[in-house]
């Protein structure tokens, strides 16, 4: 402790301050490795010949109610799950002002009364957790405010990586809110706050809120298809996100099960993974394989059809934004590619393509033209108006993607 060396001068002036052992050697405290603060204010006081003072002038005896933090803290995390945790403390900031005023006099910086008592109380908290301290990304954050010693948990949120298919054509992927009342509940939503009574993203989310006891969920799919389109074949990737999650290893097994007791969307491959997920499922772009039925306004024959479906192999498209889609999105021609379409001719009439798209195109739009407005297009191609009936999305080519 020898290599403990401060201004005698500015303790001097400190100790005149009425301060406890904590608040002295905390304004000492960037000095001197190996001891506490404390440890440092009683070395001052010693050399000094000065005793302590009563109470604090400073922090009012905050330094004495680390043992009673330290248990509140401790109680509130054992209450949740997980791996990890990191103290955060609030305190009045009248004290926190003080104690910068008083470096500023003093002319010396030195730790902060938060981060000592960060410390202090993680360290009481610690053998009563038997978790881990995680600084950089801890899966709770019990912040106590030293004013009424209330603990208020900060959980990081749940993370579920799966793929889902969507099995009607009355159910859109996520959540949407009423558009009159925007989600209070009104006549038109028959109070729900809802344009649609569920979705792909509540029949999972509300079991896995349940289960993780956790305040909200949030869906995070790998683009999205109409409403009144399906989702078929391997399905299409997605990250849930629930929020505040009390429990955090609940048996994904049993979600899938449960939430595949739905014949609205089913759900598979289920696995805990993490935000970083979010990110590369949201700017992924994949291709995706399409299967539309689709009427022609007109007799066609079925060679016509089909050299037609063959005649878009790697062909660019310009389509301008769909009149459908023309009052939310920015009206621009966008550049997209097909990269081949098949076709099946069906008994009444119609006729059935399966096409793979680069990530972004207007599918219905590239089969009718839009009035123009999808350039070339399918129905250009043939010389008869087409339309599509229903629209499916069979396959996401997300292989690639995830490498
Ligand atoms: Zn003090
Ligand atoms: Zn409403």
């Amino acid at each position: 402790m020898d290599d403990f060396v401060f201004d005698a001068d500015i303790a001097a002036k400190a100790v005149s301050r009425d301060l406890c052992d904590h608040c002295l050697g905390r304004l000492f405290g960037k000095s001197g490795k190996g001891m506490t603060n404390d440890e440092r204010g009683r070395i001052i006081r010693d050399r000094l010949g000065i005793d302590a003072p009563e109470g604090c002038a400073l922090c009012d005896g905050l330094f004495d109610l680390t043992d009673r933090f330290a248990e509140n803290v401790a109680e509130s995390v054992n209450s949740v799950e997980s791996d990890n945790f990191l103290v955060g403390c609030k305190v009045d900031p009248a004290t926190v002002e003080a104690e910068k005023a008083l470096w500023k006099e003093l002319g010396i910086e030195g730790e902060s009364i938060k981060t000592e008592l960060n410390r202090e109380i993680g360290k009481t908290a610690l053998p009563m957790i038997n978790r881990p301290v995680e600084f950089k990304n801890p899966q709770v954050v019990a912040c106590i405010d030293t004013r009424f010693a209330d603990v208020e948990l900060d959980l990081s949120p749940l993370f579920i990586y799966g793929r889902y298919n969507k099995l009607s054509r009355e159910i859109p992927q996520t959540i949407w809110p009423c558009r009159v009342c925007k989600g209070k509940g009104c006549p038109r939503c028959g109070n729900t706050g809802k344009m649609y009574q569920t979705s792909v993203q509540e029949i999972i989310g509300d079991i896995a809120l349940e289960m993780a006891e956790g305040n909200e969920h949030f869906f995070h799919g790998m683009g999205r298809e109409d409403i009144d389109a399906l989702m078929l074949g391997e399905g299409r990737p997605f990250v849930l996100e629930i929020s505040q999650p009390k429990k955090r290893d609940i048996d994904l097994d049993e979600l899938e099960l449960r939430a595949n007791d739905s014949d609205l969307a089913h759900y598979r491959g289920l696995a805990f993974t993490d935000r970083e997920a979010v990110k590369k499922t949201k700017l992924a772009t994949p291709t995706k394989t399409y299967k539309a039925r689709v009427r022609p306004n007109g007799k066609v024959n079925k060679e016509q059809v089909i050299g037609v479906a063959l005649s878009f192999r790697d062909v660019c498209i310009d389509q301008r934004t769909p009149r459908r889609v023309e009052h939310r999105r920015a009206d621009l021609i966008r550049k997209r590619n097909i990269l081949w379409v098949e076709a099946e001719m069906a008994d009444d009439g119609t006729f059935d393509l399966t096409l793979e798209t680069e990530s972004g195109t207007y599918v219905k739009e590239f089969v009718s033209g839009d009035e123009g407005r999808s350039i070339p297009s399918f129905s250009e191609a043939l010389g008869v108006e087409c339309t599509v009936e229903t629209l499916d999305v069979i396959a996401i080519n997300d292989q690639e993607e995830l490498k």
